[in-house]
């Protein structure tokens, strides 16, 4: 493993089809992936495929389960690291830190999507015990670029993808082109996104759980309705709106011993307005 900050594979199975919305972002993603599997066709042309990804947008937009996708789609893994776990606050070790990470990941032989989530933290990330602060932050990042440099001119087996809630925090010549050469908003799905990620939720839980003897949900289930339903809602509110249906049913079920039939619309409409108040 690269480091005690690396957690494990979330969903490993998702694949960039159940991201719901974002088309483009999925688009460049897939772009991404195809560029990656040919690489024989990417030098003949003398073309740079990217290398840096930076995905920034709200928490539960999707960014880690793009990560995740994309490492399903070149074969490979991902790799997690949680970056404000890996900065310290004494001077040197948050540099040691990631010297360690990238050493580690110029050596990789299989494909890998290495994640640095919470990206913003290495810059604003400040050595709280110094009053040097500045120059602690600025070793960091530089030592950051220094490393991603290095990896990306070694290691084409190698695809980082930074996440933050907070792109204006992120260092402009720490994302400049040459290092992260894609960087793509994940915004707060509109309704039409909304519609898309609950039909992909629904199809995946479906494929997951139904059987020939056992109905998830009512035939009344209507995503688009839904989707009206949940202004300002995300990816992941939309999922937890889902988990509650289920763990209702379940309880209910589980408490009476009868079958507790389908999750219903107004099962659904519950769940979600319950969660938006
Ligand atoms: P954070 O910024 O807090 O890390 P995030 O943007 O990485 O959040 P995810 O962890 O990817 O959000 O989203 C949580 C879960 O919500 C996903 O695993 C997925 O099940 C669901 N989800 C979020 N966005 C989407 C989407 N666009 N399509 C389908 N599912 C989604």
């Amino acid at each position: 493993t690269v480091s005690p900050a690396v957690v494990a594979d979330r969903s490993p199975g998702v694949r960039l089809d159940d991201v719901g919305g974002l088309e483009d972002v999925v688009a460049q993603f897939r772009d991404v992936a195809v560029s990656f599997r040919h690489p024989d066709v990417m030098a003949r042309w003398g073309a740079t495929r990217p290398q840096g990804i930076l995905l920034y947008g709200p928490p539960g937009t999707g960014k880690t389960m793009l990560a995740q996708a994309l490492a399903n789609e070149i074969g490979g893994e991902l790799r997690e690291i949680r970056t404000p776990e890996i900065l310290d606050k004494w001077v040197g070790n948050s540099e040691k830190n990631i010297q360690r990470i990238f050493a580690e990941a110029r050596h990789l032989r299989e494909p890998t999507v290495l994640l640095f989530d919470e990206f913003d933290s290495i810059i604003t990330y400040t050595g709280q015990a110094f009053d040097a602060a500045g120059q602690m932050i600025n070793a960091v990042a530089g030592i950051f670029k220094q490393e991603m440099n290095t990896l990306i001119a070694e290691n084409p087996n190698v695809i980082v993808v930074a996440t933050t809630n907070f792109p204006d925090r992120v260092d402009a010549s720490l994302v400049r082109s040459g290092r992260f050469d894609l960087k793509l908003a994940v915004p707060v799905p509109a309704r039409r996104a909304r519609a898309d990620i609950l039909t992909k939720l629904l199809r995946g839980l479906i494929a997951r759980h139904e059987t020939p003897g056992f109905r998830m949900f009512a035939d009344d289930v209507d995503a688009d309705a839904l989707a009206t339903e949940s202004p300002g809602l995300t990816g992941a509110d939309l999922k937890e709106a889902l988990r509650r249906a289920q763990l209702d049913k379940a309880m209910q079920e589980a408490r009476s011993g009868a079958p507790a039939g389908p999750i219903t619309q107004a099962d659904l409409l519950a769940a979600l307005t319950r969660l938006r108040s």
